[in-house]
C-alpha cells in the first residue's frame, strides 16, 4: 500500500467542518473504504496526491478533463482571461463564441442558455418542460443521474403504477411523487407509464449513454422508442448530455443517433474543468426562457468568462484533425486489453464502452439496466479497485461510475492500465 499520511491527516481534520470530510459524497471512498487520495497537482493523464504518490487518472474530474489535466493551450486561455476580470455581471462577447460552438456542433441545439452545473442544466430543462407542455409529471430511468435537483433524486419503484419516492430525505414527497421512474432499456415499461398517465407526462429525461451506473449504451431502438411515444402524447424528449456531450462525439451522442432531441442538457466538457453547464434545443422552447419568454431561471455567475474562456479553447483543441479517433482507439486498446485480462484470470466481466468513457463490471454482459449492475460483484471489484490504487491507477472509486480515457492517454499509459488490472483482477480472486 502506498503512503497516505498526508492525506489522512487532511480528511481527518475536514470531518469536522465538511460534511463527511468531502464536497461531493463519491470523493469519500465510502463504497471501497480507505482514504481518498488527495490530489496535490495534475499534469496531462496523471495526478499526484499529498504524499507524492502517482497515479494514471481515469476519475479526470468524473469527465470534464478530456484533454487531460493543466493543458497548456487553456491554461493560456485561462491566464488571458483572468488577467481581463473574473466576473462582470454583465453579457460578454465570450458567451457568444461559446453559444455558437455549441449551437453548431450539437444537432437541433438552436439557442443555449448557459448555467454553473449540470444540476442546474436539468432543473431548467425540467421546468421549460413543464412550462411548455403545462404537465407537471415526468418519466426518467432507473440509474441514470440528472444531477441532485429534487424532482431526480427518485429511484425507481417496480409496476407501472408506483408513484416515485424520494431518494433523499428533503425532498418532498409530493414533488417525488411527479417523478416516474422506468427501468434503462426498458421500451414495454415505458409505453405501459405512457398509457397510463400519457396525459400528464411533460417530458422524458434520458441518458443516450447511461454514465451514471458504468457505461450502458442504449439498446437498438430504444431510444427511437421514446421519441415514438414523446410524439404520440405530445411529450418532450430531453437528452442529458452532461456526460456524453463532447465526449463520445464532436456533437455528443446526438452525432452517433438519428433520433432528435428536444432539448439538450450539457456539462462537465464545455467547461474544460470550470463550473459550467447548459441547456438549449428547439429555438421555440428556449425563446420561452426569460428574458425572452415567462420561464424563469438566473444566474449571478452563469457564462462566467473564465468558465467559458476554458470551454471555448477546449472545444476548439477538440476539434483538431485525429482527436475523437484518438479517444476511440485508446478506448478500444483498453477495451480489448481489460477483456483479455479478465479472461487471462478466469474471471467472470465484462467491458462496456462508448468511445472514451467505459465500465468493468464484475458481472456477465451485457449489462443493460441499474438491476444487471446490481447483481455484479461489489466485494471483488472493491479488491480490484484497491490493488489498482495502489498500483498507480486512480479509477473512480465505485462500481457505478464510468473510466474517462483523455487525450493525454497514450498508448504506453493504457498498456500500464492493462498490466495494472492483469495484476488487480488476479489478486480480487
Ligand atoms: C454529472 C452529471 C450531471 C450533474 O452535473 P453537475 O455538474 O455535477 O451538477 C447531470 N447529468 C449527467 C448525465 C451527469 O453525468
Amino acid at each position: 500500500m502506498q503512503n497516505l499520511q498526508r492525506s489522512q491527516a487532511v480528511f481527518d481534520a475536514a470531518q469536522a467542518l465538511i460534511p463527511g470530510g468531502v464536497n461531493s459524497p463519491v470523493r469519500a471512498y465510502r463504497a471501497v473504504g480507505g482514504v481518498p487520495p488527495h490530489i496535490a497537482s495534475a499534469d496531462g493523464a496523471r495526478v499526484t496526491d499529498l504524499d507524492g504518490n502517482e497515479y494514471i487518472d481515469m476519475v479526470l474530474a468524473y469527465g470534464p478533463m478530456i484533454l487531460g489535466h493543466c493543458h497548456p493551450e487553456v491554461r493560456g486561455a485561462l491566464q488571458d482571461a483572468i488577467d481581463h476580470g473574473t466576473a462582470f455581471g454583465a453579457p460578454t462577447e465570450g458567451e457568444l463564441d461559446l453559444a455558437r460552438r455549441i449551437t453548431e456542433r450539437v444537432r437541433g441545439c438552436e439557442v443555449v442558455r448557459l448555467v454553473n452545473s449540470g444540476t442546474e442544466a436539468t432543473m431548467s430543462a425540467l421546468r421549460l418542460a413543464r412550462a411548455a407542455t403545462g404537465r407537471e409529471r415526468f418519466i426518467k430511468f432507473a440509474g441514470c443521474y440528472h444531477g441532485h435537483g429534487d424532482s431526480f433524486l427518485v429511484q425507481a419503484g417496480s409496476g407501472a403504477l408506483t408513484l416515485g419516492t424520494p431518494d433523499s430525505p428533503g425532498v418532498p414527497q409530493c414533488l417525488a411523487s411527479l417523478t416516474s421512474v422506468a427501468p434503462y432499456n426498458d421500451l414495454e415499461e415505458t409505453r405501459r407509464l405512457f398509457e397510463e398517465r400519457g396525459s400528464e407526462i411533460a417530458a422524458v429525461f434520458v441518458e443516450p449513454v447511461a454514465g451514471n451506473m458504468g457505461c450502458i449504451p442504449p439498446q437498438p431502438g430504444f431510444l427511437e422508442g421514446l421519441r415514438e411515444l414523446c410524439d404520440t402524447y405530445g411529450a418532450l424528449l430531453i437528452f442529458d448530455e452532461v456526460m456524453t456531450g463532447f465526449r463520445v462525439a464532436r456533437g455528443g451522442y446526438l452525432d452517433l443517433t438519428d433520433v432528435p432531441a428536444d432539448l439538450v442538457t450539457l456539462g462537465k466538457v464545455i467547461g474544460g474543468g470550470l463550473p459550467i453547464g447548459a441547456y438549449g434545443g428547439r429555438a421555440d422552447l428556449m425563446q420561452e426562457v426569460a428574458p425572452a419568454g415567462p420561464v424563469y431561471q438566473a444566474g449571478t455567475l452563469s457564462g462566467n468568462p473564465v468558465a467559458v474562456a476554458a470551454g471555448v479553447s477546449t472545444l476548439d483543441i477538440l476539434d483538431r484533425p485525429g482527436t475523437y479517433e484518438h479517444l476511440e482507439g485508446v478506448g478500444a486498446r483498453l477495451q480489448a486489453g481489460l477483456e483479455r485480462a479478465l479472461h487471462d484470470a478466469g474471471l467472470q466481466g465484462t467491458v462496456q464502452r462508448q468511445g472514451s468513457m467505459l465500465c468493468l463490471y464484475l458481472a456477465e454482459g451485457p449489462v443493460t439496466n441499474l438491476e444487471a449492475v446490481h447483481a455484479s460483484d461489489h466485494e471483488r471489484w472493491t479488491r480490484f479497485f484497491q490493488t489498482m490504487l495502489a498500483r498507480g491507477v486512480l479509477l473512480p472509486p465505485s462500481p457505478y461510475e464510468a473510466w474517462f480515457l483523455s487525450t493525454a492517454h497514450d498508448a504506453d499509459c493504457v498498456e500500464e492500465i492493462i498490466a495494472a488490472a492483469g495484476e488487480a483482477l488476479k489478486a480480487s480472486r
